[in-house]
């Protein structure tokens, strides 16, 4: 990464494999087949046949989506021993499973030190998006969006996004992955977090999903959304290649500066000029530009027809999110009436504009509205916390015992 992508952001870095949940051996979720090959070896397993045997480890796996060693009858038994004394294949906890009556479902995910996030799967008839979260928080602070109202606590792993995914397959009990006909089909990297603000480890994630030895889930069948973090576009689509979504939002920069602060630093045109190179692009491979509907503030006619004027030469759609309200938002969701203006003007000008049924709102689970109670702490609030700990476990002083008693 040059010195330009590095983004301006001091996240806690995500726990190098650390365990998923409780204080377990290390997690073999997220590591690359090179990575799995090398824990073998590691294990004791001679280096030619790891390669083959991270292979075998993988289909269980990925495909078939087993967490225990001794199930994995096509490995040894002994090693399937050493395996497990000193690896574990683990998921995230899951500290609430909230089901809306429309059948969306949202997990409220708890990661080894406590933080959470959340992930939310939305039924269609016959397939399914999981919308994935990337970080604990989001640095962005767009105004109309509740998790913009939480710090970033922490980047996610490669092993913490991809196990959301498995953690959803095992709620949906879709494990062997089934080729076609599964109600998780697809893939949108727009949970909490901003993607491309931690594309290292969501790249590692995606690969491992899109691997056609396991999960499976195609790159045409994957989305990732980005507020428009305009240096890192270019990297998501020569590295990942998978569908892009843009949070528009404005079709001005005051406006968007307002609503989506990172325009200030990566303006509109700019933003448009990192779309149209978007490797790939054709009228069967489009940009979706994401566009909330906010009462008053960007919702005019006028603002539409500017919207047309701006995409011109993009091969687009566009993609328009009634608002959802949260506890104390700034903003009203913009009438039926002026949702299917807007619509109109934007599908008249040869666009495709369906608006976004809301989903899950009941449950909090829609566009916006995920938030997890995780706080972004100081090193001195972590040092006190763990002192008091160590001050709780710590055997009483005879004295203190002998009061006690
Ligand atoms: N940080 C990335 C990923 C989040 S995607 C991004 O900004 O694209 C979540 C999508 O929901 C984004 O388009 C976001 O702008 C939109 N959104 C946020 N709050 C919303 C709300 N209250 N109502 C409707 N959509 C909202």
């Amino acid at each position: 990464m040059s010195a330009a992508l590095v983004p301006d952001i001091q996240a806690r870095p995500a726990a190098a494999n650390a365990p998923l949940a409780g204080n377990a051996p290390v997690e073999l979720l997220g590591l690359t087949r090179a990575e799995i090959a090398a824990a073998l070896v590691e294990a004791g397993e001679a280096e030619k046949a790891a390669k083959m045997r991270a292979s075998q480890l993988w289909h269980w796996i990925y495909y078939r989506g087993a967490r225990d060693f001794s199930t994995m009858t096509t490995l040894a038994k002994d090693l399937r021993e050493r395996l497990a004394q000193r690896f574990q294949v683990g998921r995230p906890g899951a500290s609430r499973d909230l089901k809306s009556s429309d059948g969306t479902r949202k997990w409220l995910l708890r990661f080894a030190d406590g933080e959470e996030a959340e992930a939310v799967h939305i039924p269609e008839e016959d397939r399914g998006a999981l919308c994935v979260s990337s970080q604990v928080g989001c640095t962005l602070t767009c105004r109309f969006c509740h998790t913009g109202t939480m710090k970033l606590v922490r980047n996610l792993s490669p092993a913490e996004i991809v196990g959301q995914v498995m953690l959803a397959r095992d709620c949906l009990e879709e494990w062997p992955s089934p080729k076609d006909g599964r109600m998780l089909s697809n893939i949108v990297m727009m949970g909490m977090g901003e993607p491309l603000y931690n594309f290292d480890n969501v790249a590692k994630a995606l690969r491992i999903v899109m691997d056609n030895e396991g999960i499976s889930i195609s790159k045409r069948r994957i989305t990732l959304s980005t507020a428009g973090v305009v240096p890192m576009i270019g990297r998501c689509g020569a590295e990942l290649d998978v569908n892009l979504a843009i949070s528009l939002h404005a079709v001005r920069d005051d406006i968007r500066d307002t609503l989506v602060p990172i325009n200030k630093k990566y303006p509109i045109k700019d933003l448009l000029q990192a779309c149209a190179d978007y490797p790939g692009l054709s009228n069967a491979r489009r940009i979706t530009f994401e566009y909330v509907m906010l009462k008053g503030i960007n919702d005019s006619p006028a603002d539409a027809r500017e919207l047309v004027r701006l995409l011109k030469g993009i091969p687009a759609k566009v993609n328009l999110i009634p608002f959802n309200p949260w506890p104390g938002a700034p903003y009203e969701c913009s009438s039926n009436n002026t949702i299917s203006q807007f619509s109109e003007i934007v599908f008249n000008a040869g666009y495709s504009s369906p608006v976004r049924t809301p989903r899950g709102r009941d449950i909090m689970a829609a566009c916006g509205q995920l938030k997890s109670d995780s706080v972004k702490r100081s090193k001195a609030d972590i040092l006190r916390e763990q002192q008091a700990k160590e001050a709780a476990a710590a055997p009483m002083p005879a004295v203190a015992q002998a009061e006690a008693g």
